[in-house]
């Protein structure tokens, strides 16, 4: 079924891109699936926040999560590189690739139903409690179970394209084999203390070796979305994330 799924996801973004003539450029997909019953969904909510919700809990009968990553390309991540501000094509990717997850998992909850199975779609943002600054469910936590990526300094989820990108995440009834975690780091100071670069970018004070304070950060991203109100919602910063060695890549391989 992984190559199903693939498939489906790899063809809807090549026609999104057409009928909706976005202005993002995007790198392919990837795509990794998670067991709903694997232990560290509730690690996740005994360890990271009690908060979150277990698979079942938001689908009955859930087996499988589909996670996808869709990276931005080395233009919209260089904008973003320099200055205080957001870049305006760094907004507009957040604000389209928001978008475009969000008519991506409604396509594959209508074709996976056409199968009889039945899913639960989660949107791509905006679905955390504003006091807390947690979600209910954390894509970014749940691509990390399904093995899609690692965890880098800056809080993010580092995959084989990098961190330059979004997550979109599907719960389903359909069972689908669970892909592997890796053993190994995909973030150079994990692996061996060699970088600290998104310390460094981050002027705001908001990440500090590894200590984040997500309300300094959530306080940038309002002001960003507040300079870019008009384009629509984009609450977003990614400066800790640009030009640095895991934007676009594995920077471990
Ligand atoms: S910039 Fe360096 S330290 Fe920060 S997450 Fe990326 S690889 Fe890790
Ligand atoms: S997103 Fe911006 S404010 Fe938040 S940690 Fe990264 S650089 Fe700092």
């Amino acid at each position: 079924m992984h190559e199903e799924i693939k498939d489906l996801i790899k063809y809807f973004i090549e026609d999104y891109k057409v009928i909706n003539n976005t202005k993002t450029k995007w790198r392919e997909t990837i795509i990794a699936f998670a067991n709903a019953k694997d232990p560290i969904f509730l690690q996740l909510k005994q360890v990271v926040d009690k908060d979150h919700k277990l698979p079942h809990k938001l689908l009955k009968n859930a087996n499988s999560i589909i996670t996808f990553f869709i990276p931005f390309n080395d233009e919209v991540v260089l904008s973003n590189s320099n200055g205080i501000n957001a870049s305006k094509e760094w907004a507009m990717a957040y604000i389209e690739t928001n978008k475009l997850i969000t008519d991506l998992t409604s396509f594959l909850a209508i074709s996976l139903k056409e199968k009889n199975y039945k899913c639960f779609e989660i949107p791509p943002t905006h679905n955390f409690d504003k006091s807390k600054l947690m979600s209910y469910w954390s894509h970014k936590h749940v691509a990390y179970i399904a093995g899609l990526g690692k965890f880098g300094l800056h809080k993010m989820l580092i995959t084989e394209k990098g961190c330059c990108g979004r997550l979109g995440s599907l719960i389903t009834s359909a069972k689908i084999e669970a892909t592997n975690r890796s053993e190994e780091e995909y973030c150079l100071y994990f692996q061996d203390g060699s970088c600290t670069q998104c310390v460094d970018k981050c002027t705001f004070g908001a990440l500090i070796n590894d200590s984040f304070d997500r309300h300094k950060c959530y306080d940038i991203c309002l002001k960003n979305g507040r300079l870019y109100s008009k384009l629509g919602l984009s609450d977003m910063c990614g400066k800790c994330a640009c030009e640095v060695p895991c934007s676009l890549k594995n920077p471990c391989k």
